[in-house]
């Protein structure tokens, strides 16, 4: 039987939130509705008008970070990452699904049902009002076994029911099946999405950022677990960028055994397992946090400008857009 543990201890995600609380004068943590949108439903290339007029916009000295949560399977664990973000009030985007299937009943037996799937309502209801988003996690193309129209008709549906409990602005499609032509939910052809005050942020098409983090698959014989702690690659965050920080919370848990699969054998892990084992959590951050007391002195004494070849930059994709 499948390991019932999480991959990973909890306390790696909770002294992420910690580390952005406490440089709250460096980090601007938004979600995807904070972004300036205007009018821009330009998917295809990746929101152009809103980079521009979010690179005109914000501060050099600051470094903005996005948080989004994939809900795919064990539901409550995602639950328990949002009560630990509402502690230290650092807000994310949900991405729910309307209808989850059982990939494995499906690809076993080729049937296609839909398993259990807890939202907690009251939860996402009490933290949406201040400030915490739930969006569209799409598994339409899944659900219509690959047929364009009716996965379409399915992702309306979805689109409308979800939108009985929660104001869905963005979406982002699932991994999910693949088809025998190795088409998976992101080759969707949407709806008419202006009209439906619709935005796709991941996965395919998406909002731009300078750099992303992703535990997608970590665990997956195709991926290198070794090279994806966060803690390097929030330590290689610059002010002045913005970054996306994507976590599938199924992965943590405060119970945690250590039943790790490949990501148990990346040194940067066991580093983490081992601070865990022996009581020391509080350490897992320690030389990140680390780096940026000394980037706050900096900021301190350096002042940030934008660069004039940056700003003409800027200003030239702004007129671009303009015309
Ligand atoms: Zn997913």
């Amino acid at each position: 039987m499948q390991s019932q543990s999480a991959y990973i201890p909890l306390c790696y995600y909770t002294g992420f939130l910690e580390l952005l609380r406490e440089f709250d004068d460096i980090f601007e943590v938004k979600t995807f509705r904070d972004l300036k949108w205007g009018r821009d439903f330009n998917h295809e290339e990746c929101y152009p008008s809103e980079w521009a007029k979010w690179n005109l916009t914000s501060s050099p000295r600051k470094i903005t970070v996005v948080i989004q949560h994939d809900v795919d399977s064990r539901p409550e664990r995602s639950w328990l990452a949002a009560r630990e973000e509402e502690k230290l009030n650092i807000p994310s985007t949900f991405m729910i699904f309307n209808n989850r299937i059982g990939r494995k009943v499906y690809e076993k037996e080729g049937r296609m049902e839909y398993t259990g799937y807890f939202v907690d309502y009251d939860l996402l209801h009490k933290l949406t009002a201040k400030g915490w988003d739930v969006g569209y996690h799409t598994n339409a193309m899944d659900l219509a076994l690959f047929d364009d129209d009716l996965a379409k008709r399915i992702f309306l549906r979805d689109v409308r029911e979800l939108r009985e409990s929660f104001d869905i602005r963005f979406f982002s499609p699932h991994g999910g099946l693949r088809s025998p032509t190795g088409r998976t939910n992101n080759c969707i052809t949407p709806p008419d999405l202006e009209k439906l005050d619709l935005r796709w942020v991941h996965n395919r098409f998406a909002a731009r950022f300078h750099g992303q983090w992703s535990d997608g698959g970590i665990n997956s014989p195709k991926r290198d677990p070794g090279n994806r702690d966060l803690r390097l690659f929030v330590a290689g965050m610059e002010p002045g960028r913005r970054y996306r920080i994507l976590t599938h919370p199924q992965y943590y848990d405060h119970e945690f055994d250590g039943n790790s699969g490949r990501i148990g054998e990346a040194s940067w892990f066991r580093d983490v397992e081992n601070l865990v084992n022996s009581g020391k959590s509080d350490e897992i951050w320690k030389d990140v946090r680390d780096n940026f007391s000394v980037m706050r002195e900096k900021l301190r004494v350096k002042p940030f400008s934008l660069g004039k070849a940056t700003a003409r930059k800027f200003l030239g994709i702004v007129k671009r857009i303009k015309k």
